[in-house]
């Protein structure tokens, strides 16, 4: 059951999503889907709604009738506690007609002011009295803040158990993202090197080039801290720094990346002024053309003190990290669009190549997370030529060109997931306690402080100078995303 079928996230991502699944036999004959909206729909509108959506993200969709005749709607107000038990008769005919044994997912595509609501009344009206599986996924923003988190967390943990929520963070179902572990744990080659005797620091990156659009509402409300690091930025970070767990089963994974959430030292008072820095684009160039400021954006207040970009260094106590800055930065309307993952291996002890007046470069590796894919690392080797001089030479695997196989969506994988009920790709509560008992710190000095600078980045750009000074007191600059793409190496 999907609810908030007609909206943008259903349209543009689930329906497309269920059908690759349903096209590589990942999703078997026996399902049904129920859309859930407000606005009045028969069951064939939804359907030539769903055909169009796949249509539009996928070219060859050649078995669209077949798929959408799995699709079912009810319209229903879900604050009105009376339709509940029409969706539930509605449930009921579906699972005996398609054979679902009972299992049934109920996906809350949402805002998630509804989500209690919504849990209280699954359960009230019997919806989740069923034999089979129940599962219950969840979109961001969990919560507001830890306080709110929490409320929320207790509505929906009286309909569902810990182990029933599945709480999407969408850059956990990325093909990269997942590869962390696979390229720490799987390689000989990095563990032993992957500590603080070897990693100068670490700088993830997420820049987009896109303003804040349509979305000024939500995002005056929410702002870069909220919105990105709380979860994704701080799950990469998890990925990244934890040990390697016992076995690669969810509850390992997520008991590993807990305990680095929880070494990660909080910040306080000045410390939040020292360690993050805050921006907020204002008007410049994107693309050869003018663009307005975040102050000028549509539902934006004119005097807005809302961050747009944010960058922080982290420090993790213990005994892996110690001594490693572990620098985060994601904005909106910047130069380009990247996610990637620098990891900066120390320098070597002496340069026998010094006398020929030659710099060697640090050893990299980075990790492409989006748009391209793919691993380079960065190494020294011989130039060719008679003279021995070193020269930077690029190891690169890109996912597009190497493995040739299309990258399944996120939120392929993360349905994919759910339906097979492996909820290590999503997010615990306790990382989510965690998260944003870490960035409630930053929140509330920054609440307390009103920005006098902003805006001040102009859009285009990679952000506010204070973020370049943050590494440069430490001897470090942020490595050129642009310039580290795949294809430029
Ligand atoms: P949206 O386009 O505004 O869709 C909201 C949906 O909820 C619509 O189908 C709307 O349909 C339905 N709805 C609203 N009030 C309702 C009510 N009282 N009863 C029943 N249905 C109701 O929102 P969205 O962009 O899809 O986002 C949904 C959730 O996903 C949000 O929590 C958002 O933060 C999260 N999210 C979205 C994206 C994305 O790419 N869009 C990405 C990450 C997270 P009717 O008007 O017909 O009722």
């Amino acid at each position: 059951m999907i609810f908030g079928a007609t909206g943008d996230l259903a349209n543009r991502k689930l329906f497309p999503s269920l059908y690759r699944l349903f096209e590589k036999g990942n999703l078997s004959e026996r399902f049904a889907v129920v859309g859930v909206a407000r606005r009045p729909l028969s069951n064939e509108e939804f359907q030539e709604n769903v055909k169009n959506s796949v249509q539009s993200a996928i070219k060859d969709s050649t078995r669209l009738d077949e798929f959408a005749s799995h699709f079912y709607y009810h319209s229903h107000d879900v604050t009105d506690s009376s339709s509940y038990l029409a969706l539930k008769s509605m449930a009921e005919d579906l699972d005996n007609t398609y054979g679902l044994e009972g299992n049934r997912i109920f996906y809350l595509a949402m805002a998630p002011e509804f989500f209690g609501t919504i849990a209280v009344h699954l359960k009230q009206d019997g919806l989740t009295e069923t034999n089979g599986f129940k599962r219950l996924v969840i979109e961001k923003p969990f919560g507001h803040d830890l306080e709110s988190a929490k409320e929320l967390n207790s509505q929906i943990r009286h309909a569902f158990s810990e182990d029933e929520i599945y709480r999407i963070d969408h850059y956990l179902g990325k093909q990269m993202v997942q590869n962390i572990e696979v390229i720490r744990f799987a390689n000989a080659l990095f563990e032993p090197l992957w500590n603080n005797r070897h990693i100068s620091n670490i700088q993830v990156t997420s820049s987009e080039v896109l303003g804040v659009e349509e979305r000024g509402r939500y995002y005056e409300k929410s702002g870069a801290l909220r919105d990105m690091v709380q979860n994704h930025m701080l799950q990469m970070v998890a990925l990244l720094a934890m040990e390697p767990p016992i076995r690669l089963t969810t509850d390992e994974i997520r008991s590993e990346k807990v305990k680095v959430l929880r070494a990660m030292r909080p910040l306080e008072g000045d410390m939040v002024h020292e360690h993050f820095v805050r921006g907020q684009y204002g008007k410049g160039m994107l693309d050869g053309e003018q663009v307005p400021g975040y102050r000028e954006e549509p539902m934006v207040d004119s005097e807005s003190n809302t961050e747009t970009f944010v960058a922080g260094r982290l420090t993790i106590d213990n005994f892996r990290w110690a001594g490693v800055p572990i620098y985060i930065r994601t904005g909106k309307r910047m130069a380009v669009k990247s996610t990637k993952i620098v990891i900066q291996f120390k320098d070597i002890p002496m340069n026998l190549y010094y006398e020929t007046g030659q710099t060697v470069n640090p050893n990299l590796l980075i990790i492409h997370i989006q748009p391209d894919e793919g691993i380079t690392l960065h190494l020294n080797a011989k130039k060719s030529g008679n003279q021995l001089e070193a020269n930077q030479v690029k190891l690169n695997f890109s996912n597009k060109s190497g493995s040739g196989i299309n990258t399944p969506e996120a939120y392929e994988k993360l349905l994919y997931d759910c339906m097979r009920g492996d909820a290590t790709n999503f997010t615990h509560w306790d990382e989510v306690a965690l998260s944003w008992s870490f960035v409630d710190k930053i929140s509330e000095v920054w609440e307390n402080h009103k920005a006098k600078n902003f805006p001040n980045y102009e859009a285009g750009t990679m952000g506010p100078e204070e973020a370049d000074q943050l590494l440069a007191k430490e001897g470090f600059s942020w490595w050129p995303v642009a310039d580290l793409d795949v294809d430029n190496c």
